[in-house]
């Protein structure tokens, strides 16, 4: 057998190998005390090993539970930070939708207060237009008038980009008859295009779907806001709307609208920055023409809404070219256009042989007046009269009335609460058709309106066409029905 070498050189030391054993006791002996000695330091060494191996693993312990707590500390500490970051984000976001609620409401409270005195400057100046007036009367009539209508713009635009810009412009989407809103686009600018003597024209590509869904109001607004831009910076020539449509899949698309001007066109170095609010070109043209600034600012925000855009190419002295791309979908064949807008120009016939008996409830007596006086303007009978809710109720229960016009503020009954108790007084085929009539703009007074069952609403201050549109829409609607 070999023997391990440290076993071996202590043999070699006292003169002996594995091969030659002690061969006397002494021998023996010293042998022994050597091999013991070996295992007492061995023993010590693994005492020693094994002690320095407890320390360090203690040690280490030690340090990682040190390096453990400092980082949960750290980690306490940011998350305190973090938490307390957060907690002054949510206090910032809290003040800045408390601060957008309240100029909202400071705006529908304002434009309310603004809205009622107009409903009746607006009326009467259109009444005193129809009565017979001296040349200068009539001057001094229109130029009221021309006011009036320029504050009711701002009033509507200013709330409008308000609304949009609070993210508070809900879109509606219903299928919309195309031509059907090109038409009514164009009527509204075509008096003002005739008195300057501008050609308006309109061409469609054959391949634009003569129904579309969208939503009807805003589509109309993008394009009255360019057409009459067009017509008001157009001295001579023509404004033109062409419409296109480019195919994105098989139900769906992009509207292209381009409205074009013989125009002052628009200088190169303020094309860019045509779309801000407030921005006009030309003060003194506005201040001949009018306007708030506001409108391409809506057009653009709408058309991105929308999921489109707005483009302006502009040449000084010779023109401008506005290119609209608006996303929407093909109705389908068989469905009809679902656009609640009232027909416009109104229904002549039905207007004509105005035959409904109406119920005005308004507690202003300036505007009830205004009210009676338009309705005579009209040629309808003279309408009963109540100036709150439970009045409403109790000439109902007495008379027969095809249309109710309902104010939305007054005293004792309110005009929401009057309608849902008409609602529950009568059949569907027995109760009047509700129109509200209110001055405030807030979304959720409209939503109201239209959860209580009204058949629709005019907004204060409104004009005697409106509430002849209105009337006309609800009269061919009741025809065979009303007695
Ligand atoms: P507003 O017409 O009420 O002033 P808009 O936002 O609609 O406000 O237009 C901003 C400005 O852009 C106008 O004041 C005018 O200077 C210029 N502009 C808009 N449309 C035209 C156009 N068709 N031709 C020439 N200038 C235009």
């Amino acid at each position: 057998m070999r023997p391990h070498r440290l076993l071996d050189r202590q043999l070699r030391k006292l003169g002996l190998s594995a091969e030659a054993p002690p061969s006397s006791p002494e021998a023996w002996s010293a042998l022994l005390e050597r091999i013991s000695t070996t295992y007492a330091e061995s023993d010590e060494d693994r005492y020693l090993l094994e002690r320095s191996l407890s320390i360090s693993s203690r040690e280490m312990r030690e340090m990682s539970q040190a390096m453990l707590s400092e980082l949960e500390k750290r980690v306490a500490e940011r998350t305190e930070d973090l938490e307390a970051a957060l907690r002054e984000l949510e206090k910032a976001r809290a003040a800045a939708e408390e601060g957008t609620r309240a100029k909202s409401r400071f705006l529908a409270s304002v434009s309310h207060e603004i809205r009622t005195p107009l409903n009746a400057i607006v009326g009467m100046s259109d009444l005193l237009r129809k009565t017979p007036l001296s040349e200068s009367q009539r001057e001094y009539v229109g130029t009221l008038h021309t006011a009036c209508e320029t504050l009711l713009a701002l009033i509507h635009q200013t709330l409008d980009f308000s609304k949009i810009e609070a993210g508070k412009l809900d879109l509606e989407t219903m299928r919309i008859d195309l031509q059907t809103c090109l038409d009514q686009a164009l009527d509204l600018v075509a008096s003002k295009a005739k008195a300057k003597g501008l050609e308006l024209r309109c061409s469609v590509d054959a391949n634009v779907p003569p129904r579309i869904v969208s939503d009807p109001t805003r589509l109309r607004q993008i394009l009255v806001n360019l057409l009459d831009n067009g017509v008001k910076f157009t001295a001579a020539g023509h404004v033109a709307v062409t419409v296109g449509w480019q195919a994105d899949g098989d139900a769906t698309g992009f509207l292209l609208l381009t409205v074009t001007d013989t125009g002052v066109g628009i200088p190169a170095d303020r094309l860019g920055s045509i779309f801000g609010p407030f921005l006009q070109v030309d003060t003194t043209t506005t201040r001949a023409y009018g306007g708030t600034g506001l409108g391409l600012a809506i057009v653009e925000r709408l058309c991105e809404l929308m999921g489109g855009s707005v483009t302006v190419e502009s040449v000084e002295g010779r023109g401008s070219t506005f290119r609209v791309r608006l996303r929407a979908d093909l109705a389908p064949e068989s469905f009809t256009p679902a656009d609640p807008f009232p027909a416009w120009p109104p229904d002549r016939a039905a207007a004509a042989h105005p035959s409904l008996r109406i119920l005005v409830a308004e507690d202003n007596p300036v505007n009830q007046l205004l009210a009676v006086r338009m309705l005579e303007s009209l040629g309808y009978d003279s309408p009963l009269l109540a100036t709150d809710g439970e009045e409403v109720l109790d000439v109902l229960r007495r008379e027969h009335c095809d249309v109710v016009l309902m104010d939305l503020h007054m005293p004792r009954m309110d005009g929401i609460e009057a309608s849902l108790r008409i609602r529950d007084m009568f059949g569907e085929d027995a109760r009047p058709a509700i129109i509200a009539l209110t001055a405030d703009a807030l979304e959720e007074s409209r939503a109201a309106c239209l959860e209580a069952g009204m058949a629709g609403i005019l907004m204060k201050p409104f004009r005697t066409d409106e509430l002849q549109s209105c009337l006309a829409g609800l009269q061919s609607r009741s025809q065979g029905r009303v007695p």
